[in-house]
């Protein structure tokens, strides 16, 4: 099965990737975006560089790439050969990243992804829902920041948004289920190994 973990900053996606490949790690190879690959390792460092100013075409494009880098020299092999992938963040970040608060427009951010992915879509997506008030919490606890957390607070405010209203606008579509992040760690972790287990991931 083909897992993504989806939020806003500060949603806690690697702390619970983490515990869930405790849970599942005799099958389950676990990826992030972007990078990964040594191709997008190498976009990573660009796209996150303090010190470039990136206009939002390139970011979503770059985004596309280090992506189209994951899923065909890394994804598709693995899952024929009946690995679970889960990724921390997936096509839904750039929906809403790029889409959203970028101001691209969601159908051409789907369109660019679709070329990308080679329309590889995911099994369930869990989207850990996040406030602002806790983002800027847990925000101010990590000592670094990177070019696109640095942004203002109307950037982090409409990514928030952003991905409550692509939760409502495809939850059917991808099979998202919505988790609330500010719940303790053991509940989240909970949660969401239920819904995994549900869509036969094991
Ligand atoms: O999830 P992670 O912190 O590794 O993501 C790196 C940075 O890239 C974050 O600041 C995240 O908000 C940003 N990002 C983005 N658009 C994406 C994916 C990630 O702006 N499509």
């Amino acid at each position: 099965k083909f897992i993504a973990f989806e939020g806003a900053d500060g949603s806690g996606k690697s702390t619970v990737i983490n515990a869930m490949f405790k849970e599942f790690h005799r099958n389950t190879e676990v990826v992030r975006e972007p990078g990964f690959t040594d191709v997008g390792e190498a976009i990573r460092d660009i796209l996150l560089n303090r010190d470039l100013d990136i206009c939002p075409k390139t970011e979503a494009l770059l985004m596309a790439s280090s992506r189209a880098e994951l899923v065909n020299s890394y994804i598709i092999p693995r899952l024929n050969e009946g690995y679970n992938i889960f990724s921390d963040r997936y096509v839904l970040s750039s929906l809403v990243y790029q889409g959203i608060s970028r101001n691209l427009g969601i159908n051409e951010i789907r369109e660019i992804n679709n070329f990308a992915t080679s329309g590889l879509k995911t099994d369930l997506i869990i989207f850990l829902d996040i406030d602002y008030e806790t983002q800027l919490r847990r925000r101010e606890e990590r000592k670094t920041s990177d070019r696109i957390e640095k942004e203002d607070a109307k950037f982090h405010k409409s990514v928030i948004d952003g991905y409550k209203k692509i939760y409502d606008l495809f939850k059917d579509e991808y099979n998202i289920v919505k988790v609330d992040a500010t719940k303790s760690l053991d509940q989240v972790i909970e949660i969401c190994k239920k819904h995994i287990i549900e869509i036969g991931g094991k």
